[in-house]
Parts: structure tokens; C-alpha cells; sequence
């Protein structure tokens, strides 16, 4: 990181800022200029005590040259991180479509969603035992009962199973009945929970907050992969913005941004990025052209009658009909679904 030092900087000025380097642990590189007198900070992660050095009262601007996040960069690894979980592998030539209902409801319910996502070439149940609602009187889930469930429709189909942890007790309880632990939109900056997520086992699912920088993202997926756990999925699901037509405002940039800054594995919920279920399909199309590794799809037979998200949740026959669309799509760009 480089520390520009504001004109008529004294030398004592200067020699405080060495002085607060060196106690950093890190070297200082002077170079004066005839106008300005540039400061290069020079050490691992020198980036992280860039708070410092913006109290001082000498310094105009911090240029950083390495970015804040490490693990999940570019830089540190140069090939695709692959999470595989049994046979499925996420990251690589394949898209991986999870799908089901945005909770877990009957559980006969879930079956029959269960057996026809995957008849349609789904490879990963979803649906949530723990539901972050956004008022206190909206269903809230079944909790482990929901999670029974899902252990049981993956049994009878096969299939993976993806589900929301919403704190560091569930992440425990969670694991020991899905493949994939979801941490949700809300949660995306939820330290303690990410830290915990780290210590897991299980590969993680974390989605991008309505109100995060990919910069932000990337660095709650380096709070996993910094405790141990480096099978983290990315999961674009739209933003706010200004724009109120939509439910939120899918964000399909993050895709080649995330491409190019991390290794991780990407993938798009077009349900909650559109919340329209007329529009899944064309933002599904659009999630696997700009290079997504798969989609997360609401899918509902009842959609009328669901607990929540109807409104986003395709129906089992239109599921399939897009997932017949999305294979050719992949083929067309080279990738198996
Ligand atoms: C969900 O997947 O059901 C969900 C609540 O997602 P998000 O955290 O992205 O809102
Ligand atoms: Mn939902």
C-alpha cells in the first residue's frame, strides 16, 4: 500500500509515519517527490492496517496495490477451486442447478417437489428449516423437524441437500443433515457465524447481502476459508437498489467480477434476484451465458398456497421446461448440465 503525504508534510512528519510502520511490523519505502512525498508500506497484508495510517493527520491518500481479502483471491490460487460433495462437482465443466421450495413445508410436499426436480435434472434439494423472515409473524420454518424432512426426501431421491444455518448452534445441527449449509443474505456479515462456518466440515453457501460490496463478500468468504474451510460456493441473489419493479436487482456483473478476483465457485438465484416468477427463466438464461456454475431455483407445486416466496417459486412443469432450455444453453458454451 502506498501512503501519499499531504503537500508541506515535515521530515518530523514523515518520520513518525516510519516510526508507526516499523512498529506494524512492516518496511517503510521513502520516495520524495518534487511536490509530494509518496510512502510505500511494504509487508504481508500490509492493506489490513490501512485504518491506521487513515488517522493520520499527514496522510491524503491510501492506494492500496494488493487487495484486502488473500485466500479466495486470484492471486493466491490460479485455478478454479472444485467443491466436490459425492459425485457432484461445482466450479467445473458442469452447472449444478439446486432447486425446491423456499421452505420446508409437508413432508410429503417436499417428496413430491423432491422426486420431480430431480426427474428434471436437478442435483441438490434446497429449502429452508430455518427461515430469516423479515417480519416476526411470518412463518419462521420447522426447524429441525424441516431438517428430518430433508434428510428423508434425500433418501428417496438421491439428491444433495443445500439449507439455511442462521446461527452458530444450527450450523452443528444443520450439518448433520445436509450436504451444503446455506448462510443467508442476512447473515453475510455475521462474523461469529462465518467463523463457525469455517471450523465446519461441510461446504458452505454463501449468499451476497442486499447491501454488500463483492469486495465485502469476498471478504466474509475469507473469514471461512481463514478457519479452515475452503469449500465455499458464492451465491449472487440480487441487490437493492432504486429500482422497485423487481424484488431486488440481480447483480449478473459480480459473475464475471467474481471470476476474475477469485477462484471460487459462483453460482445465481434468479428466485430472489427477480422475485418474479415470470422472469426466472430469462435471468437463468442470462446467470449461466455470463459464466454462473450454477443456479438455485424456487420451485413449488402449490405455489398459491406456499408459506412463503409463491410468488418466485416455478412451477414443477415450468422447472422442467427451463432446465430443457438450460441444456442446450450449456451446450452452446461448453458445459454440461
Ligand atoms: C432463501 O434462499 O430462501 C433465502 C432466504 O435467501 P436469501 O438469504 O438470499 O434471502
Ligand atoms: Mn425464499
Amino acid at each position: 500500500m502506498f501512503l501519499t503525504l499531504k503537500p508541506g508534510t515535515t521530515e518530523q512528519g514523515i518520520e513518525e509515519l516510519v516510526k508507526k510502520i516499523e512498529e506494524l511490523g512492516f518496511r517503510a519505502h521513502i520516495s520524495r517527490g518534487a511536490e509530494r512525498t509518496v510512502i510505500g508500506v511494504i509487508g504481508e497484508n500490509a492493506i489490513a492496517a490501512r485504518e491506521v495510517f487513515e488517522g493520520f493527520f499527514t496522510v491524503e491518500l491510501i492506494t492500496p496495490i494488493s487487495k484486502p481479502y488473500k485466500l479466495v483471491s486470484r492471486e493466491f490460487k490460479k485455478e478454479d477451486t472444485i467443491v466436490k460433495i459425492g459425485d457432484v462437482t461445482i466450479g467445473g465443466k458442469d452447472i449444478v442447478v439446486m432447486a425446491g421450495p423456499c421452505s420446508v413445508e409437508k413432508e410429503d410436499l417436499l417428496l413430491s417437489i423432491a422426486s420431480s426436480v430431480k426427474k428434471a435434472g436437478a442435483k441438490v434439494l434446497r429449502g429452508g428449516a430455518f427461515k430469516p423472515r423479515t417480519s416476526p409473524y411470518s412463518f419462521q420454518g420447522l426447524g429441525e423437524r424441516g431438517l428430518k424432512y430433508l434428510a428423508k426426501a434425500k433418501k428417496a431421491t438421491g439428491l444433495l441437500v443445500v439449507t439455511e444455518a442462521m446461527n452458530i448452534q444450527q450450523v452443528e445441527l444443520v450439518s448433520r443433515y445436509a450436504d451444503i449449509i446455506q448462510i443467508g443474505a442476512r447473515n453475510v456479515q455475521n462474523f461469529d457465524l462465518l467463523k463457525e462456518a469455517g471450523k465446519s466440515k461441510k461446504p458452505i453457501l454463501l449468499k451476497r447481502g442486499i447491501a454488500t460490496t463483492i469486495e465485502e463478500w469476498l471478504m466474509s468468504a475469507e473469514y471461512i476459508v481463514s478457519n479452515g474451510n475452503s469449500n465455499v460456493i458464492l451465491c449472487e441473489r440480487g441487490i437493492r437498489t432504486f429500482e422497485n419493479a423487481t424484488r431486488f436487482t440481480l447483480d449478473l456483473n459480480a459473475i464475471p467480477a467474481i471470476k476474475a478476483w477469485s477462484h471460487l465457485p459462483v453460482i445465481v438465484d434468479p428466485s430472489h434476484g427477480t422475485g418474479v416468477r415470470n422472469f426466472v427463466g430469462s435471468m437463468s438464461k442470462a446467470a449461466i451465458a455470463c459464466g454462473a456454475d450454477g443456479l438455485i431455483i424456487e420451485v413449488h407445486s402449490d405455489p398459491e398456497h406456499a408459506l412463503s416466496d409463491g410468488r418466485q417459486s416455478l412451477l414443477p412443469e415450468n422447472f422442467a421446461s427451463l432446465m430443457q432450455e438450460l441444456k442446450k444453453l450449456a451446450r452452446v458454451i461448453g458445459r454440461n448440465l
